[in-house]
């Protein structure tokens, strides 16, 4: 039996004046996993959090979050969310330990307490030995890292992180997905948004991908690769006899710039069969990836 979902959003709306940022979006997420929102800029991500989060009440349908309408008990739910904003909105005159025992008397942890889990956090993060520096000197990796141990502070039932990547370099990257797949494995309950593929594909449970206010698709990320694209992609040059031969094997294939990316569950049939039949010139066999389903979906690329 699965327990009752942490969130559920029914037709959930939001504009702004003649604008849908959130346009009527349905969705439900479970305890103990990781739910992401996948989109380009704009696509609603934020507002969809920041309803969820009751700092911005909704326009229409429903919503509930721990059970509770984040428009009758807003306190109650804010309790329960540890939040990883978008923005750095860490206090610059402070260090990374007093950042957090700040944080931790709005939640009324006595302060033993709380000195105790800030230093358990900084442990958790890496940042120990950043302990006493201010925010100033921290690299960007290292203050996404204390936002995540901020967001820990009052042991929340639910994580939400709002591009909790962005604009980080490969190396912090990968350490902030290793944090967040450990809290994954310790049962924790995680919504994230992001316009970075490989994150979602990373980290993700399951997943919406998200475009002008609405929900495109839900699923799992390898079920939707399956799903919109199969299990491979072949690419070869953009040649009138490439295409010929795709046409007559009856494979489907987009156009992207200079290539064709064809989509098949039997790729080394279809490359042999180019090389036989044409001079495809480059032929490159890849797994298909949530960037083909977008692709597959809206047309355009979801460009990193
Ligand atoms: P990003 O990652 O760039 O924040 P997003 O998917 O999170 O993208 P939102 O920030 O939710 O997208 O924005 C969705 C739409 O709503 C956009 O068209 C945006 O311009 C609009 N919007 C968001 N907040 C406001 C606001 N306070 N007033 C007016 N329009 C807004």
């Amino acid at each position: 039996m699965h327990p009752d979902p942490v969130i559920i959003a029914d037709r959930l709306k939001k504009t702004y004046g003649d604008i849908a940022a959130v346009d009527g979006i349905s969705f439900s997420v479970e305890a103990g996993t990781v739910f992401g929102f996948l989109g380009p800029n704009g696509a609603g991500k934020t507002t969809t959090m920041r309803m969820i989060q009751c700092v911005s009440p909704r326009s229409g349908g429903d919503l509930c979050v721990f059970g509770l309408d984040p428009a009758e008990q807003p306190r109650m739910i804010k309790q329960w969310l540890g939040v990883v904003p978008q923005e750095t909105n860490l206090d610059p005159e402070f260090t990374c330990f007093e950042n957090l025992m700040v944080y931790s008397r709005y939640f009324g942890i006595p302060k033993r307490e709380a000195a105790e889990r800030v230093e358990e956090l900084l442990a958790f993060v890496a940042l120990t030995e950043k302990r006493d520096v201010k925010i100033e000197h921290l690299s960007g990796g290292m203050k996404r890292r204390l936002l995540l141990a901020r967001a820990l502070v009052n042991q929340p039932r639910m994580l939400i992180l709002d591009e909790p990547t962005i604009g980080l370099d490969p190396q912090a990257r990968h350490l902030m997905w290793e944090k967040l797949r450990e809290l994954r494995a310790a049962g924790n309950t995680i919504v994230l948004t992001t316009h970075y593929l490989e994150e979602a594909e990373r980290l993700c449970d399951r997943l919406v991908i998200m475009d002008n206010g609405a929900i495109l698709v839900e699923g799992a990320p390898g079920e939707l690769v399956e799903r919109y694209v199969g299990s491979d992609i072949v690419e070869a040059e953009r040649k009138p006899e490439v295409i010929a031969c795709l046409d007559e094997m009856g494979v489907r294939y987009d156009i992207v710039g200079d290539m064709v990316e064809a989509m098949t569950p039997d790729p080394r049939e279809v490359a042999r069969r180019l090389f036989e039949t044409c001079n495809p010139g480059r032929v490159f066999v890849r797994r298909a990836t949530l960037e083909d389903v977008f692709l597959q979906l809206t047309g355009r690329n979801l460009k990193e």
